[in-house]
């Protein structure tokens, strides 16, 4: 599975889940069919219950402003004072269908007349505008944030099936399995995990009151992988800019930069063009490799750490190897002499590790390894990528770091 199938999956994921919620509203004219019920708190952001009496309900399809207010008894001209004065602080165009808003009306007022005294927009679930309807208030609008709760969490899933569904089936978020991917995208291999892998991690859920907005920040991770046991913790290493990133136990990043050659010695004879002349073929055809020459039996080196995806031969490329590195890129190597022993689809190589040896196998004129860099599926010019830094702790901060670590890790190792 490539990083498409697994945009795929989740675009998946989240149709299936708009599509139970359409079925629930239905296609009646009424967005939801909950409103116009009575808040039943306290206090309604800063409006104390006991004096005020909110009213909540939903924008409908092609309400504006000056409509929902003119169906609750404010007269033309009210609205046209109050829209000159919120002029510059609220745009009316920003209130969409389906956003909900609150009516709030005095409790025991001898303005007969029925009408609210403000008019508030829910933007999101902690975002909120307050527009004053009284001309005589000072106030004419406010704009109101409630806090965004974190709830720390801490989970321990062992892979029994994917990720993504051994997260449903624990009725965590899948954006929770994207993170986690994302930390660990050159540690672990996400389209291989086995039976016997498992994670635990200490992350953040976010609420607005009792809403659930979504999973926020990984603190800790560990990721027991083939075998290797991957720790992984968020630390900010330039509070100034707010600049951070996840590290391993050790403080070393857990990011992998790729070699610059895939052996140790040559020189570039022929760079990624999509011009080149190619004299075998008599015409112009892109050359979507670089071309390393070196002698024949030059080692070959995997230019970072993947598994191997394909070990063939074809008549243009002679014996190649074509290894995946994560979701995102997987590099080829073509006219060898010989594969190195144990080069086997499925098989693991690290960094450096030798798959091969400079031939001059396919189309060649000379011993060389034509060096192909894939990006999502395409192959493009590996200098010109702007590839993950690749940084790991400066050692100025690492007794700190270190510190800072020590009870999260024993926090990790005390999860069942
Ligand atoms: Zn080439």
């Amino acid at each position: 599975m490539n990083k498409f199938s697994l945009i795929l999956l989740i675009t998946g994921l989240l149709l299936t889940a708009c599509r139970h919620k359409e079925k629930k509203t239905g296609t009646q004219d009424r967005i939801k069919p909950q409103e116009k019920a009575e808040v039943k708190i306290e206090k309604f952001l800063h409006f104390p219950l006991n004096i005020y009496h909110i009213e909540k309900d939903t924008v409908q399809k092609n309400e504006t402003l000056a409509k929902i207010l003119n169906s609750h008894h404010i007269s033309s001209q009210e609205i046209y004072r109050i829209t000159q004065e919120i002029d510059s602080l609220f745009d009316p165009k920003k209130i969409r269908a389906g956003k909900i808003y609150y009516m709030v009306y005095p409790k025991n007022s001898q303005d007969t007349t029925g009408k609210p005294e403000a008019f508030v927009y829910q933007e999101t679930a902690a975002d909120y505008t307050v527009i004053y309807l009284h001309d005589k208030r000072d106030e004419i609008l406010e704009k109101i944030s409630k806090p965004v709760i974190e709830k720390k969490k801490e989970i321990s899933v062992p892979i029994e099936n994917s990720l993504f569904y051994d997260l449903q089936i624990r009725n965590i978020s899948p954006v929770l399995a994207l993170k986690l991917s994302d930390i660990y995208a050159w540690t672990v291999d996400f389209f291989h995990l086995q039976p016997r892998d498992k994670f635990k991690a200490i992350y953040f859920d976010r609420y607005v009151d009792t809403t659930y907005l979504g999973v926020g920040d990984i603190k800790a991770a560990v990721f027991y992988h083939y075998g290797d046991t991957i720790y992984a913790f968020r630390y900010e290493f330039d509070t100034l800019n707010g600049r951070y990133d996840y590290f391993d136990e050790k403080g070393k990043t857990l990011r992998k930069q790729f070699l610059k050659s895939p052996i140790k010695f040559g020189r570039i004879t022929s760079r990624y063009s999509l011009r080149r002349y190619v004299r075998l073929y008599g015409r112009i055809k892109p050359h979507f490799g670089t071309d390393f020459a070196a002698p024949v039996g030059t080692p070959i080196y995997s230019t970072a750490d993947g598994v191997v995806e394909k070990v063939g031969y074809t008549r243009g490329n002679g014996n190649y190897v074509k290894i995946r590195h994560n979701a995102t890129y997987s590099t080829q190597y073509l006219h060898m002499r010989n594969f190195a022993k144990g080069i086997r689809p499925g098989v693991r190589v690290r960094q450096g590790q030798v798959i091969g040896y400079v031939g001059m196998t396919g189309f060649t004129t000379g011993p060389h390894v034509c060096y192909r860099f894939w990006k999502n599926g395409k192959q493009v010019d590996p200098f010109k990528q702007k590839l993950p830094e690749a940084k790991s702790l400066d050692s100025t901060l690492l007794e700190n770091y270190f510190r800072y670590i020590e009870p999260l890790k024993k926090q990790l190792d005390s999860l069942p």
